[in-house]
């Protein structure tokens, strides 16, 4: 009989297929296997110490050792371990956690539906949009737009909606009707010589341009992170939401603002779309929704999408979609205690305020010569890396640097991470402005020694 791994190290290799890894360089190089955490910090099982300045994936708001979290789930894990939601069955912590989001979220978005991941919610959307067109007697108006860079999960809807190479090489996807626009980012994607204004303004033509060629009855839903987060933490400019519900609304367009990363004060305010002028028909949040103690998404919907919705369950004599796990009750406790704990010590106004150290503190590595671009609002922010920062060179091969860097800042006890040419930041919203100091001496100094690794 083989020998079973006596090391958790060398057991992870033996017997873990990691998600978003090479696989083969995992069995060299192994795993970074946590242990414990405590506030913004978390240590590996070699004691080390490492302020987690991603949040975990951009998610732990309350940070890694909040034990009312902890005893809510146990309460609720005693009382009720597990119900579902289906044919009308119901319990208090999903009706509760229901109404929570339903005060929480933009006025006009009056009704929430559970799943499980981010993933699974955007699949859901697909299908709401899908279901409620059908339902209209509009079978032709099924088309998403989304755009390039957006990242919305990896099932096979969301995957399609996502538009990131690595999410569908490969993987045969896009597999349901989407087109992908201009990732709206200044910087990057401006021609030479316009300005930001214009460049919104060829966005947003593009989109109408879009619809057009399309045909608006074809065209279901624009989907779109408010600040992009996981394609390289993108800030729109000036003007562009407004702007892309204006066309939404005039060609009766849904738009559907994913909040995975942006809400629940991510951004400095409660919500992106509020932090960039919009109301969407449909807003779909998760992460900081739990601080991913336990996985829980909500979508949360105005009555123009919920009537639709239900007069076809009427019609049809059911919603036949939900998840086993749709408003789990001990996720559904502890993403309102997670929200409590987030009005009561005020994060959301902690991440406003800290904004503009946060931000500044980044900036101040704008003149760096191994950088590009810093941009970034509220207690999110990206620092793009370049060759050449005025023609926005990248190193080569593509990504590297900003491996090297991000590896440099474990070394340094800091994790980020790097997305393409971008070190992501996006850390605990309890976090404070002595750990901000201490992370930005961190990330400052890694970001030295890669100068020295790149003569
Ligand atoms: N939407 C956005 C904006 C996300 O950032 C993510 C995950 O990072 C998702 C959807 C997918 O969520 P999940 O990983 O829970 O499926």
């Amino acid at each position: 009989m083989n020998q079973r791994p006596n090391s958790l190290h060398a057991a992870d290799i033996a017997y873990t297929m990691h998600p978003y890894t090479n696989m083969r360089l995992h069995e060299e190089k192994g795993p970074m296997i946590m242990s414990h955490g405590d506030g913004a910090k978390v240590y590996d099982t070699e004691g080390k110490e490492y302020y987690e300045a991603l949040a975990g994936l951009w998610s732990v708001a309350v940070g890694f050792s909040e034990n009312r979290l902890a005893d809510v789930a146990y309460e609720q894990l005693k009382k009720l371990p597990y119900y579902h939601t289906f044919a009308h069955k119901s319990h208090e912590p999903s009706i509760r956690l229901a109404e929570k989001l339903v005060e929480m979220t933009p006025e006009g978005l009056n009704k929430v539906f559970f799943t499980n991941s981010g993933s699974e919610a955007n699949d859901t959307v697909v299908k709401m949009v899908w279901f409620l067109n059908n339902g209209l007697g509009r079978p032709e108006k099924k088309k998403f737009l989304s755009r390039n860079k957006a990242y919305h999960g990896i099932t096979i809807a969301s995957g399609s909606l996502t538009g990131l190479p690595a999410n569908q090489k490969d993987f045969d996807l896009p597999a349901i009707p989407v087109t992908h626009l201009t990732t709206p980012h200044y910087w990057k994607f401006a021609e030479e010589g316009e300005t930001e204004e214009q460049f919104t303004a060829r966005l947003l033509k593009e989109l109408e341009d879009t619809i057009l060629a399309e045909g608006p009855e074809t065209i279901g839903a624009f989907i779109g992170e408010p600040v992009m987060g996981a394609g390289g933490v993108m800030v729109p400019p000036e003007g562009y939401w407004p702007g892309v519900a204006e066309i939404c609304k005039k060609y009766d367009i849904l738009l559907v603002a994913d909040e995975v990363i942006n809400g629940f004060g991510r951004t400095g305010k409660p919500f992106g779309c509020e932090r960039f002028g919009f109301t969407p028909d449909i807003l779909v949040t998760s992460k900081q929704l739990t601080s991913s103690y336990m996985p829980l998404a909500a979508i949360v919907v105005n009555d123009k999408v919920y009537d639709a919705i239900a007069d076809n369950t009427a019609k049809l004599g059911t919603f036949g979609h939900g998840f086993t796990g749709s408003g789990h009750p001990v996720a559904c406790a502890v993403g309102l205690e997670n929200l409590k704990i987030i009005e009561e010590k005020d994060l959301m106004g902690n991440a406003e305020r800290l904004e503009p150290m946060f931000q500044d503190g980044l900036r101040k590595f704008a003149d760096h010569p191994l950088v590009g671009e810093v941009r970034g609002v509220g207690l999110i922010a990206g620092v793009e890396l370049a060759k050449n920062r005025d023609t926005r060179e990248a190193f080569e091969p593509a990504g590297s640097m900003a491996a090297k860097v991000v590896a440099l800042c474990a070394e340094e006890g800091l994790i980020v991470r790097n997305v393409y040419e971008t070190v992501a930041f996006c850390p605990p919203l309890i976090v404070t402005e002595d750990d901000l100091t201490e992370i930005l001496a961190r990330f400052g100094r890694a970001l030295d020694r890669a100068l020295d690794w790149a003569k």
